[in-house]
């Protein structure tokens, strides 16, 4: 099965409109001249979302800029009405947004998101057809604890509850170990490799072998220039989720270039 590999920025909360075009700019000047065998996705705050809408899909869209999908970052999992400060799926899809992000583990930690939330966030962005990029990672005491295997099986298990099989095509996983997010540490590329098999075997018991093995699965965790190819090498990784080095053009680009090239059948 050859899996296409996707590589997406969550920018988190940086970059405001001017910041997203200057980046904008210097990311299509790279491109332009290149057929990256990847698809590539941002994902802005909220905020920014117009200004990457009118320069990636607006009337003076360059060519190229269409081959960059548009993501969020977030969504609610209600249609709308008294919930401040939320964001609906209806809205993204004004903006062209293809992709929403649901269940990063600073939406786990931070804003409390359980299972139970991240489940009805993915309905309720499949009802919209978003795809959504769904993360799931465990904690470094979770894994140096042995739980590696049952966590990951409650999150896949529970996040995916009452989705079809047609909904987890549309699907990206993101497999993003909490302690390599924005810490420097990566895992190994064993432990990636370990870690999507074992992920994939779990989507397999529920959609069975075939969808499984269509599913694409991100990597997350310090992904940068360097160590891209040798991550993407691996069977079951399918691309990167990538925070910091997302920030800039230059780093972001050379991630794709060197993980897009390695892809390999699984
Ligand atoms: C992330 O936020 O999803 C992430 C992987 O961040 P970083 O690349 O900075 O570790």
């Amino acid at each position: 099965m050859n899996r296409k590999p996707i590589f997406a920025a969550n920018w988190k909360m940086n970059k405001g409109a001017q910041e997203t075009e200057d980046f904008v700019k210097g990311f299509l000047s790279r491109i332009r001249s290149q057929d990256l065998p990847a698809d590539m996705v941002i994902a802005p705050p909220f905020i920014s979302l117009p200004k990457l809408s009118e320069l990636l899909r607006g009337p003076g869209a360059e060519q190229c800029a269409q081959s960059i999908q548009i993501a969020a970052q977030n969504c609610s999992q209600f249609d709308s009405g008294a919930y401040t400060g939320e964001v609906s799926v209806l809205m993204l899809r004004e903006y062209f947004v293809h992709y929403v992000i649901i269940g990063h583990s600073e939406r786990r930690s931070i804003y409390g998101e359980t299972d139970e939330v991240i489940n009805a966030k993915l309905k309720k962005a499949r009802e919209a057809n978003l795809k959504p990029i769904f993360c799931i990672g465990e904690t470094l005491a979770e894994r140096e604890s042995g739980k590696l295997e049952s966590v990951l099986r409650t999150q896949v298990t529970d996040g995916l509850k009452g989705l079809s099989e047609k909904d987890m095509l549309d699907t990206v996983i993101a497999y993003e170990p909490v302690w390599a997010i924005g810490t420097g540490v990566t895992a190994t590329s064993e432990q990636a490799q370990e870690a999507h098999a074992f992920v994939r075997s779990l989507v397999a018991e529920i959609y069975g072998e075939d969808v499984a093995s269509k599913v694409r699965i991100q990597y997350g965790g310090s992904v940068k220039p360097g160590n891209a190819a040798e991550l993407m090498a691996c069977p079951d990784i399918d691309g990167a989720l990538i925070g910091g080095a997302s920030l800039d053009p230059q780093s972001f680009f050379e991630i794709i270039q060197n993980g897009s090239g390695v892809a390999v059948d699984a």
